[in-house]
């Protein structure tokens, strides 16, 4: 199967398969010739592809006069921050982000460093569909340089914020826990704490080329920092996916509080300083509801997708945001999840509590999302959706992203994937036995669905 993903995400594939060098150039010279052969900076994730995307994406940024600043290894938030503080007239990160180690991506930001939107993602496909490329001669082929200190930039931004009482958080010297999947945030986060007085307990925090576990950072696939933070009597535990735009966080007694609450504990922080809106995604827990009533101010959902977010934010001016995957976005620092961000809204959150995470969490409004994925192989998902409308069009719904089903107790959400062949089921109710039984009926419906949507 030669499957290339291409949304706002930016481009996504198999390596080998939908992603070959071939097209890593063409897409590269693309986006330079979009960014009008301005300087970009570059950084990639850990995977051990990385090196030949960023040989290929190379050689099409400098085909097209663009001077490139390469980041080398980098988290996805490093190198956004980076293009908006800089002169950059855009920005690649080389990353699948939450992908297993076979897949590769390119994602794209502006010179804002804001991932494209999609009349911009339009735009750079025009060029590239149409052979609008700008090939320069030889005498203007760009060049390429390093620079190493983007993290300690990135860190310094973070840690710079009024919201954050450094002193009282670094007076507390709490223990914490990291299993950063052998990704990007191996160099960010430790240091990051480092600089906050924590004592580091590693795991998983070196590159190697290979995600020593599933990367993508649930609850099932973190159990080893739930024992570490036991074992070690660690406060907490942050895990990561390999290019540390999400974070996942483990109480103070080993168990996973859920992604979907690092934002619940970023929106209650944020809030707690200033009223303004909140933005999350029609996936996100129905907490974040309860959490922007508490704080009187109003919530506001968009489509899933970094980017879709964060346009609603500046058009609401949101004043906190993100997705429930444990994507926390603060426009104070800037327009993108962030694992930084959200580590030291933990850690403020535990200063201003005194007293351990377990029990600040139980002072959380309570939901369990359960999440499942189907795979669609070759099927459209629109042909899908289609049918599921129509199946359930007497009930209560949303469509600002696929089909959202709402029950009083709860609700189940099937959408299309932007970087995968599947739907996305989500469910969310009381306790997980609600949530089990939505996703159940959600996930039967979609099967039963399927064979139908081939015909
Ligand atoms: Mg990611």
């Amino acid at each position: 199967m030669k499957r290339l993903m291409i949304s706002v995400s930016g481009i996504r594939g198999v390596v080998g398969e939908g992603l070959t060098p071939d097209v890593i150039t063409e897409y590269s010279a693309a986006f330079g010739s979009y960014c009008e052969g301005g300087k970009i900076i570059v950084g990639r994730d850990s995977r051990s592809t990385g090196a030949m995307v960023r040989y290929a994406a190379l050689a099409g940024l400098v085909s097209v006069g663009c001077d490139v600043v390469d980041l080398g290894i980098a988290a996805t938030p490093t190198i956004q921050l980076a293009v908006e503080k800089s002169d950059a007239a855009g920005g690649i990160a080389f990353t699948a982000s939450h992908n297993p180690d076979e897949w590769n991506a390119l994602k794209f930001f502006s010179a804002d460093g804001l991932f494209l939107d999609e009349a911009q993602s339009m735009r750079l496909k025009e060029i590239k569909d149409d052979w609008l490329v700008n090939w320069v001669p030889w005498d203007e082929i760009g060049h390429v340089t390093d620079y190493k200190d983007a993290v300690d930039d990135h860190i310094k931004v973070v840690l710079d914020h009024p919201l954050f009482d450094i002193p009282a958080i670094r007076k507390r010297n709490f223990k914490v826990a990291v299993d950063a999947v052998g990704g990007a945030g191996c160099n960010l986060i430790p240091s990051l704490l480092a600089e906050l007085g924590c004592e580091v307990v590693k795991l998983n925090c070196e590159i190697t080329g290979r995600f020593p576990r599933s990367p993508e950072p649930l609850a099932e696939n973190i159990t080893d920092l739930g024992e570490l933070v036991r074992k070690e009597h660690c406060d907490l535990g942050l895990a990561l996916d390999p290019d540390a735009d999400r974070l996942s966080i483990v109480d103070d007694q080993g168990n996973p509080i859920g992604e979907e609450y690092t934002l619940a504990i970023a929106a209650r922080l944020v809030l707690a300083s200033e009223k303004g809106p909140l933005v999350t995604n029609v996936s996100t827990t129905r907490a974040l509801d309860d959490i922007a009533l508490q704080a009187g101010v109003p919530i506001y959902r968009s489509k899933v997708g970094e980017i879709y977010v964060v346009r609603k934010m500046q058009e609401v001016g949101a004043l906190i945001g993100g997705e429930g995957n444990g994507g926390v976005i603060f426009p104070g620092i800037h327009l993108g999840r962030d694992s930084a961000v959200g580590s030291v809204m933990a850690l403020q959150t535990l200063v201003k509590a005194g007293k351990p995470l377990s029990e600040v969490m139980q002072t959380f409004p309570k939901y369990v999302i359960s999440k499942q994925k189907i795979s669609i192989m070759d099927l459209h998902p629109d042909d899908i959706l289609a049918k599921l409308h129509a199946h359930y069009k007497e009930e209560e719904h949303d469509e600002t992203d696929g089909l959202k089903v709402i029950r009083p107790d709860g609700w189940f959400q099937m959408r299309a994937s932007n970087t995968e062949p599947i739907l996305r089921i989500f469910a969310e109710g009381k306790d997980q036995a609600g949530a089990d039984a939505l996703i159940q009926e959600a996930v039967k419906t979609v099967e039963e669905i399927m064979p139908q949507a081939e015909e």
